[in-house]
């Protein structure tokens, strides 16, 4: 332990745990620690819900700004109401906490967003004119990203090699560390209330959303735990088929707290193994979704323009559709396509959206609708809890067929048949659709197919009750082809 730095400071960011977490670890050395949350105002930005509320941080869509409300509230409790909350310009607040404390050292645990590297090579270089110590210690991703490089040093682009040839042939990840022995500073009294954020919307949509998820760090663990038991065969032990269903639970559901770092990859990595074969098939495509994510921070820091700028350059030029009316529909869940519509709904209605319907409803967007995939990443990023700078984006480029290693243009998904194969009993279509719930399977995927005495048997009225489709599924296709053929080379 040591004894010559008296008080320490810990900048919990996105990695809101006590568990495994390096840096408050090695803040916790320190005689004393004060635990800080800064809601940075370089950050904020207006949102799609909430136009008339306090702006909030531009890393937080609606949906994840309620679930950092609550996942701060629980990291307090466990923290014996000792967490600091302040709002405003990073440095500034450290600098001053520093000096009212005495604080020789501050942590935390090392970024992966570019914009917040930069900030923090400013941020060290001015707490090092303090004579301040600023330590960023990896706790978020896997693999150090210096040790998943090509032989000749660049990072890969396309994700199979990236996994196989990178992470798998680096050192295998750390195992994961316990809680430190915390000797908390006295609560500042300058702190703020966890409600002068407000992270909260104003009307009680998020209350029917926060209710259906546990958001604390224990919830985070409770999860995993379930996932590895596999009761009911939901989770890890039929992962590898499974998790193409949405009906049942047969994923994770780890990405908001992965995201807020309430449970680290580490602990998901290894827990994982325990109770299965190395060579276990569900253990390996668990891990490599794992890989999937880090792969997406990859992208994100080859490419900080992920967000807006296409990765391939042809794509800058392509004719997207405006069309506000399709854009409504697809966001309401109002396209006349049941399984697209679920999806849509689920979103909504949950603030989860299964990576199944991820990729059915990012098709429909952009190649049967044609519209620009970054309307499909905003409203993602203001209703997914789990909604992150590096997969969503990279999510949606790979939809879009502009990423590096993306769906090829070609590869329309087709709403129907993605209903009837993945969706097969129909149970998770009736579930968000429930206006459909009396369709017999051979039409729920496509009601304007049925003949007229089945949709009134279903009290199905089409244009009424549910709506008719917004576009032919066929000619969007082919339209879609067409508009995609003039990226090649020949039509350029
Ligand atoms: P599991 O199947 O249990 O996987 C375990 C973990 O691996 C996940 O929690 C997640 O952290 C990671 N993971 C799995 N698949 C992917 C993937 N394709 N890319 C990156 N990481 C992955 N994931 C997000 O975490 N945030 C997003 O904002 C996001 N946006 C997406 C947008 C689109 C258009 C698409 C196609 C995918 C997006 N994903 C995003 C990836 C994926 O859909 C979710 O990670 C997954 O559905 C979360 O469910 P789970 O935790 O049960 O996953």
């Amino acid at each position: 332990m040591t004894v010559d730095t008296p008080v320490s400071i810990h900048l919990f960011r996105h990695d809101l745990r006590l568990l495994d977490n390096p840096a408050l670890s090695k803040a916790a050395e320190s005689k004393k620690l004060l635990p800080v949350y800064i809601l940075s105002d370089q950050l904020f930005n207006s949102s799609i819900h909430k136009t008339d509320a306090p702006k909030q941080a531009e890393q937080y869509g609606s949906a994840s700004a309620v679930w950092l409300h609550h996942a701060l509230k629980s990291l307090n409790h466990n923290l014996d109401g000792g967490l600091n909350l302040f709002r405003g310009d990073t440095a500034e607040i450290l600098i001053h906490l520093c000096k009212i404390t005495a604080a020789q050292l501050v942590t935390c645990t090392k970024s992966h967003f570019p914009h917040e590297q930069k900030a923090d090579e400013k941020l060290a270089e001015m707490l090092a004119e303090k004579g301040i110590s600023f330590q960023q210690i990896d706790g978020n991703l896997l693999w150090h990203a210096e040790d998943t490089l090509k032989s000749d040093g660049t990072p890969y682009k396309v994700f199979t090699p990236f996994y196989r040839r990178g992470c798998l042939s680096a050192p295998e990840p750390r195992l994961p560390l316990p809680a430190p022995q915390l000797d908390l500073y006295e609560k500042l009294t300058e702190s703020l209330e966890l409600s002068e954020f407000g992270l909260l919307p104003q009307h009680d949509w998020d209350e029917n959303l926060a209710s259906q998820w546990d958001i604390s760090e224990q919830g985070a663990h409770n999860r995993l735990e379930k996932f590895i038991a596999s009761e009911g065969g939901e989770g890890l032990a039929d992962y590898a088929e499974g998790r193409n269903f949405p009906a049942q639970i047969k994923t994770s559901r780890l990405s908001p707290y992965l995201k807020f770092g309430q449970i680290s990859a580490h602990s998901a990595w290894h827990k994982a193994a325990e109770n299965s074969s190395p060579d276990d098939k569900n253990l390996d495509i668990f891990r490599s979704e794992l890989g999937w994510r880090e792969f997406s921070y990859s992208l994100l820091n080859q490419f900080p323009t992920l967000k807006s700028a296409p990765l391939q350059p042809k794509f800058a030029s392509f004719r997207w559709e405006k069309n506000a009316e399709h854009l409504l529909a697809w966001q309401q869940g109002r396209t006349g396509y049941p399984i697209v519509d679920a999806g849509m709904r689920e979103l909504y209605q949950t603030g989860f959206m299964h990576n199944r319907l991820r990729m059915i409803v990012g098709s429909f967007l952009v190649k049967n609708l044609l519209l620009d995939w970054r309307e499909g990443e905003a409203w993602f990023w203001d209703c997914l809890f789990d909604a992150d700078a590096a997969s969503n984006r990279a999510g949606w480029q790979w939809i879009a067929g502009c990423g590096a290693d993306a769906a090829p243009y070609f590869r329309v998904f087709n709403p129907i048949t993605q209903g009837q194969k993945f969706d097969p009993k129909g149970h998770y279509t009736r579930r968000f659709v429930p206006e459909l719930a009396e369709l017999p399977n051979k039409y729920l995927f496509n009601p304007f197919d049925a003949p007229a005495e089945v949709l009134k048997r279903a009290g199905v009225v089409l244009g009424r009750t549910y709506p008719h489709p917004l576009v032919d599924a066929k000619l969007s296709r082919l339209r879609a082809l067409d508009r995609f053929a003039e990226l090649s080379p020949k039509n350029a």
